[in-house]
């Protein structure tokens, strides 16, 4: 973006020196400033490019400063002589300002336009002085100085504006993370997993060719680890499970915590026999935990087809009967309805 405004700047530099050239009224001053701007633009085009040493940053500010100081020189030139008390590069330099909020940082953009506003005024007063009376100086000074207070407050509130509502966004988006995120595990919540299946057009597939399958995984006699080991460990144990879990499936692959000790886990497009397989390397995972003084945490899964039914709660129904039959017939193990 940096370097693709330079390269901008370096174009339009150029553009206006050939048409000046061209229709013979580039002056003196601009014959000389307009190469070295080029140049200059050029050095920091380079160094951005090139050297990781500078400071990104810095190389904006330096830019800026090239931009800023071609402006207020050029337009003080022009003020030079006994009939320039209002010169046409004047109308410029509230350039200064805008460029300045759009593109330095806020903090630095108060100071530079500060400092840049006083070297206008200043500038503009001492060679207007030379050959005007103090009256019109003033006047003319006095008006520079209002437009460019009236630009810098302007754009300093849209700047503070801009800064509050991305603020206000990334706090949105906390929150919104917080709402769809389990806090102990890290990975969804039920709300979480919802939204997901919603986004997913969950309920589409089922009439479509493509398939999915749902588990849900409970953990067998977790009452138990609560009543011996406390809960602090038994958070701990369901932080753990939920852990191992979410390391085993594939990135495409959708996890969340239902409730309790109880996951689920959306897979798309797999085979009867790959999920069955995924299925049986979590319990297995699971089964091989190991858990500080907590040993023999197992789980039992229900699986559900989405082409043996005809809506996600049909599919949702499927795996809770095949995990209650999964742990009707001992526990540590996996039920699948094919
Ligand atoms: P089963 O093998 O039949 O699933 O037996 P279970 O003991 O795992 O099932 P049950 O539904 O009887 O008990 C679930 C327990 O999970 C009861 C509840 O206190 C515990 N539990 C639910 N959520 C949390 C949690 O966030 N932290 C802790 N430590 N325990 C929880
Ligand atoms: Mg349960
Ligand atoms: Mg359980």
């Amino acid at each position: 973006m940096f370097r693709r405004l330079l390269l901008l700047a370096c174009v339009s530099f150029m553009l206006v020196w050939l048409i000046d050239e061209s229709s013979g009224i580039i002056s003196p001053y601009d014959a000389a400033a307009y190469p070295i701007c080029i140049a200059a633009f050029a050095v920091i085009y380079v160094a951005s490019r090139y050297s990781s040493h500078l400071h990104q940053s810095n190389l904006h500010l330096l830019a800026y400063l090239i931009v800023a100081g071609y402006l207020i020189s050029t337009s003080i030139w022009h003020h030079i002589g006994s009939n320039a008390l209002f010169s046409n590069a004047a109308q410029w330099l509230g350039l200064n300002y805008v460029i300045a909020y759009l593109f330095l940082e806020v903090k630095r953009a108060v100071s530079t336009t500060i400092v840049v506003l006083a070297a206008t005024l200043i500038g503009h007063y001492v060679v207007l002085i030379q050959n005007h009376s103090l009256e019109d100086t003033m006047g003319v000074v006095l008006n520079i100085a209002v437009a460019h207070v009236v630009y810098i407050v302007l754009l300093w509130t849209v700047v503070r504006l801009r800064v509050k509502a991305a603020q206000a966004n990334s706090r949105i988006n906390l929150l919104e993370n917080y709402a769809y995120v389990d806090l102990l595990t890290g990975i969804l919540n039920r709300r979480g997993l919802e939204r997901v299946f919603d986004e997913l057009g969950i309920d589409q597939i089922t009439k479509d060719s493509q398939r999915y399958a749902l588990m849900i995984i409970d953990i067998d006699y977790f009452k138990q680890v609560n009543d011996q080991f406390g809960h602090t460990m038994g958070d701990k144990v369901l932080a753990k499970v939920a852990a191992k879990l979410n390391r085993a499936i594939r990135p495409e692959d959708i996890i969340g915590r239902w409730g309790g000790e109880e996951f689920v886990v959306l897979t798309l497009n797999r085979t009867p026999q790959e999920v069955l397989a995924l299925a049986e390397q979590l319990r297995l995972g699971i089964s091989q935990l190991s858990l500080d003084d907590v040993s023999g945490i197992t789980v039992s899964i229900g699986i559900g087809f989405s082409n043996l039914a005809k809506t996600r709660q049909e599919v949702f129904n499927i795996a809770d009967s095949n995990l209650y039959e999964a742990k009707q017939s001992g526990r540590d193990s996996v039920r699948c309805s094919i």
